[in-house]
């Protein structure tokens, strides 16, 4: 899979750094038949239907209370509202940016696994602290 356009997309899309919401900037793409059906940030709210999804951190803290929701499980709520595409079809695209603009770690946290768990996409790729992507073992 070659990487590269997405990548660009990222750093196109990307808002400036004062206006992020959190301090590094994730996204999620959706890809479907080659192309991107859905993209999203994460954000610093919570949204009530995500309180069902624990959130818990690397580390194996419960983060639940924080404010703030993830990219791949707005990424998915934006797939199943506006798409009629299956999840068996689908690529997800997980990708960090930090403050000083570099790729960074982008595996998907604990509630969101359980959701990969559970929507059985086609494929997961996800950024690894080299900046390079990694194959997600669903
Ligand atoms: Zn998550």
């Amino acid at each position: 899979m070659d990487f590269s356009k997405y990548v660009e997309l990222f750093y196109g899309i990307a808002p400036p750094i004062e206006e992020w919401e959190m301090r590094s900037l994730h996204i999620t793409f959706a890809i479907y038949k080659r192309r991107v059906i859905a993209g999203t940030f994460n954000v610093r709210k919570t949204n009530p239907i995500n309180l069902r999804n624990r959130k818990i951190n690397k580390e194996g803290v419960d983060k639940s209370h924080s404010s703030f929701t993830c990219s791949e499980w707005r990424c998915f709520r934006e797939v199943k509202r506006k798409t009629n595409a299956p999840f068996s079809d689908i690529t997800f695209l997980n990708m960090r940016m930090n403050r000083n603009k570099e790729l960074c770690y982008a595996s998907p946290c604990v509630g969101c696994r359980s959701l990969l768990a559970w929507a059985e996409p086609r494929a997961v790729y996800f950024t690894n602290n080299e900046g390079k992507f990694e194959l997600y073992p669903i």
